[in-house]
């Protein structure tokens, strides 16, 4: 393990199991954010194996149990529960529309279990779940991994569909996707969607919602 990897693993272990009252956990290592294992639109799965179809998300390679975060404000739409559909368990939150008028929709799959409920209005870095191997994930990909997926449906559309993450990020228009006082500024009031920041913890992230780990 390197040390990055190192130092990060015991940021994690103290976030796990900090209780309510616990210090905020000292700032990740961005290597933990771009450990991407397969990317949007690939047709061959983190193995090299040849997928049935095109990657519909990223899966970002995360030790288990590593907090799946709200990578915008929304609500909690859908908690999907059966260990072995395709997603396994996972959390979906509508976000709003973006500024072009687009309603947004993140997915977070694969989980272990979930740190929410549908109807919560969660903050960005929320925690919403805990990274797993339920549904497709396994046996096959002897991977731990969360597999973020986004939806979009414009306002004349029927239903949404799958669209790329990497057009999202916060600032919408940039490559960032830290969590950090730019996005958490653009959260307040009702200014809409705005961006997606990382949907697991990285450099910056503070977690008010450390405490929910314990506290649900
Ligand atoms: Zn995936």
């Amino acid at each position: 393990m390197s040390a990055a990897a190192s130092r990060f693993a015991a940021a994690l272990s103290l976030a796990l199991t900090a209780g309510c009252a616990a210090p905020v956990p000292p700032a990740l290592p961005d290597a933990a954010c771009v450990a991407i294992a397969s990317d949007f639109g690939r047709d061959d799965d983190m193995n090299g194996d040849r997928r049935s179809g095109l990657h519909g998300g990223i899966d970002f390679k995360a030790p288990r149990a590593t907090p799946a975060i709200a990578a915008a404000p929304g609500t909690v739409v859908e908690l999907q529960s059966n260990p072995n559909t395709r997603g396994g368990l996972a959390v979906v939150i509508h976000h709003g529309n973006a500024p072009d008028g687009r309603e947004i929709w993140s997915y977070y799959g694969h989980l272990e279990d979930f740190r929410t409920a549908v109807g919560e209005k969660v903050s960005r870095g929320q925690i919403v779940g805990l990274v797993g191997n339920t549904g497709w994930s396994m046996p096959k990909w002897r991977h731990f991994h969360l597999h973020f997926e986004v939806y979009a449906r414009a306002p004349d559309a029927g239903r949404r569909s799958i669209v790329n993450p990497h057009a999202l990020w916060f600032p919408l228009g940039q490559a960032g996707r830290r969590i950090g006082p730019a996005a958490e500024a653009k959260d307040s009031g009702d200014a809409g969607f705005s961006g997606f920041t990382h949907p697991l913890p990285c450099d910056g992230w503070k977690s008010s919602a450390a405490g929910a780990i314990s506290a649900r």
